[in-house]
């Protein structure tokens, strides 16, 4: 049996208990009743860090108990934690677990609100977390490759190889973390050449301002009549660095009238096909979602592999994510019922400052598109409800026609920065 440990502590700790004499060993370790079940409940008294010492003696035989101890022994003394049976991996019913533990230790619950959206979520959906920012490597699928199956053309070693990192997320995004395995090095050489790039492109003025790492640091983005770029090397805990906005255009007279005018950059050099972005943020969710569901993705696989063509997708919501994500996070939900009214896959994926919530098309287990506004409108309001505190814009991403984003802004410079001091105008001719 697999048991998990949740606490006042960040990390929560699944444990595998594969004998009855490991059983035996962990009900010493924790307060059980009288038939030998393991409390629910359990508080990390003296007595019980005491018998942490136990571990010392079993990580001899095995390192994996260390880790173990090491959980146990940031678990604050005398906090309440739970023992909750099975391993459980479904962010949404952990963080409900953790705000039990809460609770347990008089933390007072300002989340009530919140509370009631996260039981709805978890009522309907399975949901599992991404962070491409996390230090430890994530590995999605089979570690034997002679057993790898490509989750995107379905062929195995000896017809395709597997020797490239895959990203799940694409590194130009700045994921360093989330791997998968089941995809081969014609599949990943292919999207790194037609959908990755539409992405990139999409976000990249936001990229290089909000100072994501990709492969080869941070992306410089040049336009037509612009070049923007980010120097790290005077970043410090206040600031991000050097942002330098290169502008091919004529300078008022006076330098002050500049910083009131709008400027419009042309970023038509960075074009990008709208359904690319969208096959791609599926093409993400399709390298991390557990392998029990593949089957179900089957004719989503085929649309992202396919040319693109105009059709009808469901809207994607775009939102303002009001914090800086310096690497890619993404949240993957699964329905858990028959309800199909509500789409059978929907993901989050944010990154920079911004936030995409999206249904994944073509899942065998939707009755409908979500095309209509009729339908789309429950996921709509799903969306706008569960995650209130974000501004959401709603966007057609169906079109196959190359497009460009427009960027107009104005430099706001707080009064208590001052010219020459903390930032400088160059004037030169052909500047780009
Ligand atoms: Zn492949």
């Amino acid at each position: 049996m697999i048991i998990t440990i949740v606490s006042l502590i960040d990390q929560f700790l699944n444990i595998n208990i594969p004998t009855y004499k490991d059983y035996q060993f962990f009900s010493y370790l924790f307060e059980s009743n009288t038939k030998g079940d393991i409390l629910r409940v359990q508080v990390a008294s003296k007595k019980f860090k005491s018998r942490l010492k136990i571990f010392d003696e079993l990580s001899r035989v095995n390192r994996k108990y260390l880790a173990i101890k090491a959980v146990f022994d940031r678990i604050p003394e005398d906090s309440k934690f739970i023992v909750v049976p099975g391993k459980i991996d479904d962010t949404i019913l952990l963080y409900h677990l953790r705000n039990e533990v809460d609770k347990l230790n008089g933390i007072e619950d300002t989340t009530s609100n919140l509370d009631k959206t996260i039981s709805q979520i978890a009522s309907l959906y399975y949901t599992q977390s991404f962070n491409g920012n996390a230090k430890r490597r994530q590995y999605i699928g089979e570690t034997d490759k002679s057993n790898r199956i490509c989750r995107f053309c379905g062929q195995q070693v000896p017809i395709v190889s597997f020797n490239n990192t895959a990203h799940a997320i694409s590194e130009s995004l700045g994921n360093k973390s989330i791997i998968c395995r089941e995809e081969c090095d014609n599949c990943n050489e292919r999207f790194s050449r037609t959908i990755e790039p539409d992405i990139a492109n999409m976000l990249s003025s936001l990229l290089t301002i909000y100072s994501i790492h990709g492969k080869n640091g941070i992306r410089t983005t040049a336009g037509k009549n612009f070049k923007l770029s980010l120097n790290e090397a005077t970043k410090s805990d206040t600031n991000v660095g050097t942002i330098t906005i290169q502008l091919q255009q004529k300078f008022p007279e006076n330098i002050e009238d500049f910083f009131k005018e709008q400027l419009s950059l042309d970023a038509s050099t960075l074009k990008y096909i709208p359904q690319n972005v969208y096959k791609c943020l599926c093409k993400y969710v399709v390298s991390v979602v557990n392998k029990r569901y593949l089957a179900d993705f089957r004719k989503t696989i085929d649309w992202i592999n396919s040319t693109t063509r105009y059709c009808k997708l469901p809207i994607v919501a775009i939102g303002d994510a009001q914090i800086k994500m310096e690497a890619p996070y993404l949240i993957v939900s699964i329905r858990k019922t028959n309800n199909y009214n509500y789409p059978y896959c929907f993901a989050l994926f944010a990154i920079a400052n911004t936030i995409f919530a999206f249904i994944i098309p073509f899942t065998s287990k939707n009755k409908y598109h979500f095309t209509t506004p009729k339908k789309y409108k429950i996921f709509q309001e799903m969306i706008q409800s569960w995650y209130n505190r974000i501004k959401w814009s709603f966007n057609k991403l169906s079109s196959s026609q190359r497009t460009y984003t427009r960027v107009d802004f104005t430099l706001q410079i707080p009064p208590e920065c001052k010219l020459g001091k903390d930032y400088f105008v160059l004037n030169k001719k052909n500047n780009l």
